[in-house]
């Protein structure tokens, strides 16, 4: 028997084609760009010509780190946080309670490791397991996300996501059935969005860093700004956490395995690539170059940032003094959407800023091979697909003032070009 459908929302990525497709195709993306990342050739394109035995792609010490490591960031998600906050009015006009602690496991996260690495804990050997790691990880987001979707057939229809009831159980495992799955406060979402993939792609660019010292005597100039870059995007959002609980990922889409494999696979194997190329394909980076991917890098930032935080506070208290001088137009549901200030210069200028910076990652590398630019090429794709997801939210949601701040707004990402 089919499910019940919980809503008729337009089907998103292709429909059920679309998310069987997806299903194959981004594991195996992952896969290939980790075994070219290892190669000597290290081009993007070419299959590897040969494929490492069986022991470098599969390890039950692996699948036994990622399960301590999920563990270990769910004992730090249950410590007492300096703030409970609240989500968004759900369909039944509650909210639910998200604790704010994901800054505080970084930091824990970073004592412990530092811990272990003064006694001795060999961290750098993980630049040789991301293999199996990554594999590790697939497996238990599959499963996971098998569970989710059993447990979501049992839930209240209140209970699921706008998107992810279609009925069809291919299209709804991907896109995830249930809006906010929990077991008592534990909210499963919430906790992979910004903690074991984020907190877990700054640790492998650490490894990273580590085994290039290992080797070389001491790590490049080029890894040192990846690993700084990104670490201050994984430090910026966790403290900044409470932000996520507006995102369309908290708010709109399900839980399933496009969340789940994303989060607790894709970011970490992936979002690390610069520096797995620099491990194995090192860079000479002179003084001048690494100052102007440095400015690269705070422009982006401060772009990301200030849009953020203008948009955030708005939201929070329209009258606080750094937003109540910014133009708005009404919208019919009462609230107000800027139309001066960052959010009057593109309708997405947050992105922009993450574009930006996206490239600064990437230059470090050099420009002889594509490789290290994936993230940039893919993040573009994936924030292009997203504004046009959020336009059609915004449209149902606000209707004619929407077309209004569009008009106003002409460009979506970057001025004048898009
Ligand atoms: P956004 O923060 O861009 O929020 C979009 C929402 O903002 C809209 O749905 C609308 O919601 C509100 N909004 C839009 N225009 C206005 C306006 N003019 N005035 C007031 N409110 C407006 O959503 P995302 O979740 O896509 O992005 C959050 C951040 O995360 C971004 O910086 C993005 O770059 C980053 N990101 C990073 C990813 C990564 O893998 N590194 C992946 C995805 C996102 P409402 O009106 O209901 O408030």
């Amino acid at each position: 028997m089919a499910p019940p459908r919980g809503s008729q929302a337009p089907l998103e990525f292709g429909g059920p084609l679309g998310a069987a497709a997806l299903l194959v195709l981004l594991p195996a993306t992952m896969f290939h760009l980790l075994l070219v990342a290892g190669s000597e050739s290290a081009r993007i394109l070419a299959l590897p010509t040969s494929l490492p035995g069986l022991q470098a792609l599969w390890s039950p010490r692996a699948l036994l780190l990622c399960v301590t490591w999920l563990g270990l960031q769910a004992a730090l998600y249950l410590l007492p946080a300096r703030k409970v906050a609240e989500g968004l009015e759900l369909k039944d006009k509650s909210h639910l309670r998200y604790p704010i602690n994901g800054f505080q496991a970084l930091v824990l996260t970073a004592l412990l490791v530092g811990l272990g690495v003064s006694l001795g804990l060999p961290l750098g050997a993980l630049a040789d397991m991301l293999f199996p790691l990554a594999l590790a990880a697939t497996l238990i987001a599959f499963i996971f996300s098998l569970l989710l979707y059993l447990k979501a057939l049992a839930a209240p229809a209140q209970d699921l996501a706008p998107g992810g009831s279609s009925g069809n159980p291919i299209y709804d495992f991907f896109l995830g059935r249930e809006l906010n799955p929990r077991i008592g406060s534990f909210d499963f979402k919430y906790f992979c969005e910004l903690r074991p993939g984020l907190i877990g792609w700054a640790l492998i660019n650490l490894a990273l860093l580590m085994q290039e010292a290992k080797l070389r005597g001491s790590p490049s100039l080029a890894m040192c700004l990846v690993n700084a870059f990104q670490l201050l995007y994984v430090g910026d959002a966790l403290w900044h956490e409470e932000a996520v609980l507006t995102t369309m990922d908290i708010t709109h889409d399900g839980f399933g395995f496009m969340l789940a494999f994303g989060d607790l696979a894709w970011v970490p194997f992936t979002y690390s690539l610069q520096a797995q190329f620099l491990l194995h394909h090192p860079q000479h980076l002179g003084l001048p170059l690494a100052s102007v991917i440095c400015l690269i890098n705070a422009v982006g930032y401060y772009i990301f940032r200030a849009a953020n935080s203008q948009k955030n506070t708005f939201r929070k208290n329209p009258s606080d003094p750094s937003v109540a001088d910014l133009e708005t137009i009404s919208t019919a549901t009462g609230r107000q959407l800027l139309v001066s200030g960052w959010w009057g210069m593109v309708r997405h200028p947050n992105y922009l800023g993450d574009l930006i910076m996206a490239l600064a990652w990437s230059l470090p590398c050099g420009v002889s091979h594509l490789l290290p630019y994936f993230y940039p090429i893919y993040f573009t794709t994936l924030l292009v697909h997203r504004e046009a997801r959020d336009e059609r939210q915004c449209l149902q949601k606000y209707g004619r003032a929407w077309h209004q701040y569009c008009q106003r707004v002409p460009y979506r990402i970057v001025p004048y070009i898009y």
